[in-house]
């Protein structure tokens, strides 16, 4: 089914390096004939980035730190510029402070609190609306959370009320923009060996219960999300809003992992 993509153009937030689930997103939008343009966060990720969106044909690279709200604005004055409209939207960004990552969330400090919140989820709200006003034919808009945001996960601590948030932010948007035909989900993606999953403390031992014990026996890759992705970002979901999707392996249907997994 080649060409899903095809005329449709849109932006991609959140690609670090070939590990990224971003990056996943992004080939499969590309292999189905999707025009990207990327974020990166900073110099150090933009000898990274550049040859993979030129590997994809993209010639949009913008700087963007979602702390700093001039360069969000600078992205979408530079996308207005180029493109006038827009079709779809990645937000694959999260952050708190590697040390907050372990131990209590009790113990959160309330200036990583409010960064986390603010980088994690309101970035997403904030991106979502200048993405909207570029797509006056309706669009569909993506996040990226983790299962950490309903059921408690050891060390995921803030990220995962960060994730809380995020997800309730995915259903109001999705009210607020229904009407003007904008779609707006998240994907509950299983561990995936990241940069940003490295942060959080013992994630190792995450990524092998997971493999343990979910149905698939296995995690998921970041073409597996790349899949989901490209599905809610194309109008094959056209019916689609205010989901959160799960490409987990199954993980989060389990209650009890299987028997035979306990007993070796
Ligand atoms: P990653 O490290 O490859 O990507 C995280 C991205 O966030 C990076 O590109 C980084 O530059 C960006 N970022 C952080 N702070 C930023 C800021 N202030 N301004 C702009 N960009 C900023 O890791 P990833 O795992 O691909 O993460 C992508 C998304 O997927 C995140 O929201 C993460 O929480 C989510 N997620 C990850 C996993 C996992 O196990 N890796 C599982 C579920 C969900």
């Amino acid at each position: 089914m080649a060409g899903l993509m095809e005329g449709k153009r849109g932006l991609v937030m959140g690609v670090a390096n070939d590990h990224s689930i971003a990056w996943g997103i992004a080939k499969a939008l590309a292999g189905q004939g999707a025009e990207l343009a990327f974020t990166y966060q900073g110099d150090a990720f933009a000898r990274r980035v550049k040859p993979l969106a030129e590997s994809v044909g993209s010639r949009l690279m913008l700087p963007c730190d979602v702390e700093d709200i001039a360069s969000v604005d600078a992205v979408f004055d530079a996308l207005k510029a180029e493109w006038g409209s827009m079709d779809f939207l990645v937000h694959a960004i999260g952050f708190s402070d590697k040390n907050e990552l372990r131990g209590r969330y009790a113990d959160t400090s309330r200036e990583n609190f409010s960064r986390t919140m603010v980088i994690s989820c309101f970035s997403f709200t904030e991106v979502t609306k200048r993405a909207a006003e570029m797509m006056p034919n309706g669009g569909s808009v993506l996040t990226l959370t983790y299962g950490g945001s309903t059921r408690v996960m050891p060390n995921y601590n803030v990220m995962g009320v960060a994730k809380a948030a995020l997800e309730s932010s995915v259903r109001y948007l999705a009210m607020d923009y229904g009407l003007q035909g904008i779609r707006v989900n998240a994907i509950s993606a299983g561990p995936v060996r990241t940069l940003a999953g490295s942060g959080v403390s013992d994630a190792r031992l995450m990524f092998k219960f997971q493999q343990q014990h979910s149905p698939l026996g296995r995690t998921v890759t970041i073409d597996e999300v790349g899949g989901s992705a490209l599905y809610l970002l194309s109008d094959l979901s056209a019916g689609v809003t205010g989901e959160v999707h799960f490409v987990d392996s199954g993980y989060s249907i389990v209650s009890m992992p299987r028997l035979d997994a306990l007993k070796s």
